[in-house]
């Protein structure tokens, strides 16, 4: 049975479909969830092209149009299909969607300019009259302004709006001649007020000015971007609207993320048997060609190579942290310095590093699941969800004391032996290094190693609590 409130998940990607990071496991793993608690979610995203390949024929179109973009009529089609349980609705078009997800650039921000007045136009074309529509990062930004000036005979009093901040870093700025051309948003709404900051029209700052309620991905996070080391501009904005602001944490599929049926990994274990846990290590050890002993510690990172997941602080000690008894897996792609670094570290330590550059789901599993801890020493973080994943994996991470690091770590307390991991405070490189030296000191005591593991699996990060924070909230606004 479901009933009130429903809710349509708007977003840029979506697990099974398209990822490119957390944002896509988060819209999955919550309309599924939702479903499970009698919600009716479904989900829109835009039909990248690899949707295209691998579902065409399961596609059924329910709408073809066009639509102006200023003086440009542009092609709109409106697909669905079902997965796992859950509706998804895909907005078609070859120009914008048909090679690279994020395009960057102004390339990208006309791609999700679009993607904002599609979903508008959509809304009325689609066989579901959602309650409330739950818009994610700024790809989604002007949904709120556009629905409120330009779509007022489809939003009417019974429909609500909540905008979810992924990561505040990322907000589709652009010159204000670029938006004001292709939707038609008035001048006087680039004003600081609406939609200008700092010098430019700013997609995020729109979704946060004209929408009714805002939340973030953990508790932590949304204190945090209220000031402006973390608010990158929006602490504004932010703390003017502080009692529409909510921090919900997200959780991971604990369908996907479970060592006990993972069909990636080299044999099931769970926290009541964790014996096999020792072969994913090995078969991790063989498939990097590590050349330490299976009893080396193996530190790990699954990650985006950006400067906000640390890796200026791994940088400035990784080769004195190298001289250690331990083995360093790292699995990601990003940016080129950092990149170029790990390759350099991969062909210095050809004996006790792997480095694997590249997005890889199963990889990641296998990594999740052969290591003994994750580092990720986070510049910020708003959630996190490689540390809630390694902890179910028995894989203890190692983090910096930010967003929702705080919130989803206990770190290990040398007077009570408790902990689901370990961190440090400050952005600082050697403090880092002293986390993981405290943590391969643990490595050594087996049985305090062996507790810590089996406190970090049995926690429940699962989206089911998430969802039911997500309900209450879109209850309270309706
Ligand atoms: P982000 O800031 O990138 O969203 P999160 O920790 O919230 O960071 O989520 C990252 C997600 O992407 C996790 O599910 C992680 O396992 C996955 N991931 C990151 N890099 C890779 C990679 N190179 N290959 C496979 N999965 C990856």
């Amino acid at each position: 049975m479901t009933g009130r409130p429903s809710v349509l998940i708007i977003a840029s990607e979506s697990v099974p479909f398209v990822k490119t990071g957390g944002l896509a496991d988060v819209v999955c793993a919550l309309a599924k969830s939702l479903k499970e608690l009698g919600v009716d979610a479904r989900v829109m995203i835009p039909k990248h092209s690899k949707i295209k390949y691998e579902h065409q024929d399961e596609l059924e179109t329910l709408a073809t149009s066009t639509i102006r973009l200023g003086w440009r009529e542009k092609y709109l089609g409106v697909q669905t299909m079902e997965m796992d349980g859950v509706v998804f609705y895909f907005i078609d078009n070859e120009d914008y969607f048909g090679d690279a997800v994020y395009r960057g650039g102004d390339a990208e921000n006309e791609q999700y300019l679009f993607f904002c007045k599609a979903v508008c136009e959509a809304l009325s074309l689609i066989d579901f009259d959602p309650d409330i529509l739950h818009l994610n990062d700024w790809h989604t930004g002007m949904i709120p302004l556009l629905l409120k000036t330009q779509y007022t005979n489809w939003f009417d009093n019974d429909k609500h709006i909540l905008f979810t901040i992924h990561n505040i870093e990322f907000q589709g700025k652009m010159d204000f001649g670029l938006m004001k051309d292709l939707l038609g948003v008035p001048d006087h709404y680039y004003s600081p007020e609406y939609i200008e900051a700092g010098g430019c029209a700013n997609m995020l700052k729109a979704g946060l000015v004209f929408t009714d309620r805002i939340s973030t991905v953990s508790p932590n996070y949304s204190d945090e971007i209220m000031h402006p080391w973390f608010g990158m501009g929006m602490e504004g904005i932010l703390s003017a609207r502080r009692h529409e602001l909510c921090g919900i944490l997200n959780g991971i599929d604990t369908e996907i993320f479970d060592p006990g049926s993972d069909e990636d990994i080299a044999a099931q274990y769970s926290a009541a048997d964790m014996t096999n846990k020792r072969a994913c290590k090995k078969a991790l050890r063989d498939e990097f060609s590590l050349q330490t002993k299976l009893t080396t510690p193996i530190v790990s990172m699954v990650t985006r190579l950006t400067r906000q997941k640390g890796f200026d602080l791994v940088q400035y000690v990784l080769e004195e942290l190298m001289q250690e008894d331990i083995a360093f897996v790292v699995l990601g792609s990003g940016d080129q310095q950092y990149e170029d670094y790990m390759n350099y570290i991969a062909a210095k330590y050809p004996e006790k590093s792997g480095v694997h550059i590249g997005y890889n789901e199963a990889l990641a599993h296998r990594v999740y699941a052969g290591s003994d801890f994750l580092l990720m020493p986070s510049e910020f973080e708003p959630c996190g969800l490689s540390q809630m994943i390694a902890q179910r994996y028995g894989t203890l991470p190692i983090v910096r004391e930010t967003g929702g690091l705080v919130d989803t770590i206990e770190p290990y307390n040398i007077f009570t032996g408790k902990g689901t991991g370990f961190s440090f405070s400050t952005f600082n490189a050697h403090d880092m290094m002293a986390a993981v030296k405290l943590a391969l000191s643990v490595y050594r005591d087996k049985p305090v190693f062996r507790r810590l593991r089996k406190s970090a699996m049995l926690l429940d990060n699962s989206f089911l609590k998430s969802a039911g924070q997500y309900k209450a909230l879109y209850k309270s606004m309706l």
